[in-house]
């Protein structure tokens, strides 16, 4: 098909993070217009249900008046002021006050970023920061786990674990390690029960920080959830084994909450669902709903103190961004937490978490369908080319995308993450939608054979 005039205009303007380049060009972008609800509309008038609320992040939908108002509100008043030297914001003290209430430790202090990326890049050099700040340079090393995304600069690229964030772009940087993936469907050996891959996979951290040094290693960053790695659920066990690891050798837990913050698996966090007690927590995505760009730290008065001191014995404590407290940003968390409590988002995502759970377990019959994974409101269906063997499709198949095609075809987007479909609903979506949304999908799986 011929490319539309607004679509020649973007491959002549735009390049597209996280897209296959060579690709479009020919085919040209979806252009999306407006939303309402879980729906979005192109700029032909085609309407599309939304299943990943954009980038998992618009878990209130599009066009929710309420959230509109307030920024509105907001620009009206104050369109920007910053947190630099000495300066506030009350939206950003307010939001502040609403994350510590609600945060899954102890939270001392909140810093706002502008995006997860900035949030987790914050966390290294946090890390770093406080162990300079308590006399221990040497203890600098993260850890992070193959197939782990946590943002694309330079550090959280290389906190990442998926070989496309790293390959040509010379990373990863020094002193971020990464150690094995919680996937029991794809790296558990024959014969292996759960459990036993389960204590596999920690017993090969104990290995790594053994090797390394455990006076040389910072921190643990991990998501509840794997998102962008595909969706994998931990292994009932894991993050508790884990966190016993980390506590012999005073390692600090980084929870990257960017995905399963804010009820996404049915509680305010993906910490309380799989029983992570974290020193410290990243936010972004659903902390506004995405409605305008924000990120934060969460931290510890432990962790605060210490850089007090240092930022005495520094004369500042030097680190920020421009947008980092936006006011727009900060007002918009703080009606998006208002209507999460209001509006008992939680409540919501585990009682339409039955049905999320049915419609994908009745996938797992589908014959390109080699398991199915969920939590709350999250979800991913991996498809092989194999259900009896689990063989994956060759690398340059691109089955992902041609179910994803398919989907748009049947009015509905969902990710393709390799050849994993990612569901990640707005939480707002009624049980007729999210039917209409597994409808659609099961029709592209069809498409897809
Ligand atoms: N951390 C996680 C778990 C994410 O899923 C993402 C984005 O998808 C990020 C961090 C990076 O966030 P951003 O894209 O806002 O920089």
């Amino acid at each position: 098909m011929p490319l539309t005039n607004v679509q020649t205009r973007d491959v002549e303007a735009l390049l597209h993070p996280y897209t296959p380049l060579h690709k479009l060009r020919e085919t040209g972008p979806l252009v999306l217009d407006h939303g309402e609800g879980v729906f979005v509309y192109d700029t032909q008038g085609k309407r599309y249900i939304e299943g990943m609320s954009g980038l998992w992040c618009a878990g209130l939908g599009f066009g929710d008046k309420e959230l509109i108002e307030a920024a509105r509100e907001q620009l009206d008043r104050l369109p920007y002021y910053h947190l630099f030297g000495g300066k506030s914001i009350e939206p950003a003290i307010e939001l502040a006050e609403k994350l510590k209430e609600i945060a899954p430790f102890e939270a001392s202090k909140v810093f706002f970023t502008s995006s997860g990326s900035e949030a987790n890049d914050t966390q290294v050099k946090l890390a770093w920061y406080y162990n300079n700040a308590r006399g221990r340079p040497e203890k600098k090393k993260i850890i992070s786990r193959q197939k782990a995304y946590h943002g694309v600069t330079i550090v959280s690229a290389s906190l990442t674990g998926l070989p496309n964030n790293h390959r040509d772009f010379d990373l990863p940087v020094d002193r971020i390690l990464h150690t094995d993936c919680p996937h029991y469907y794809r790296f558990g050996e024959p014969g292996e029960t759960e459990e036993e891959f389960t204590a596999r996979t920690v017993r090969s951290l104990k290995e790594l920080i053994a090797r390394e040094g455990p006076e040389t290693i910072a921190a643990f960053i991990a998501e509840p959830i794997m998102g962008a790695g595909g969706v994998i659920v931990p292994p009932a066990g894991y993050f508790e084994a884990v966190q016993a690891v980390l506590a012999e050798h005073d390692i600090l837990f980084i929870a990257d909450e960017v995905i399963t913050g804010f009820g996404r698996t049915g509680n305010w966090w993906g910490s309380e669902t799989f029983g992570i007690a974290p020193d410290t927590v990243s936010v972004a995505k659903q902390l506004t709903s995405a409605y305008a760009p924000l990120g934060a730290v969460m931290i510890s008065e432990e962790l605060y103190q210490a850089f007090v001191e240092e930022s005495a014995k520094i004369g500042v404590f030097g680190h920020g961004f421009t947008y980092g407290g936006h006011p727009l940003g900060c007002a918009l968390g703080v009606k998006a937490i208002e209507i999460y409590q209001s509006r008992d988002i939680l409540s919501r995502v585990r009682a339409l978490a039955p049905q999320f759970q049915e419609r994908l377990e009745r996938l797992r019959d589908h014959p390109l369908v080699g398991e199915v994974r969920f939590k709350g409101l999250v979800g991913g269906v991996e498809l092989v080319a194999d259900k009896t063997t689990k063989r994956p499709f060759a690398a340059n198949h691109g089955v992902g995308g041609i179910c994803a095609k398919h989907l748009e075809n049947h009015g509905a987007i969902l990710r393709a993450i390799g050849d994993t479909i990612a569901l990640c609903p707005p939480m707002i979506i009624t049980s007729d939608e999210l039917s209409q949304l597994f409808d659609s999908l099961e029709k592209a799986l069809d498409d897809t054979e």
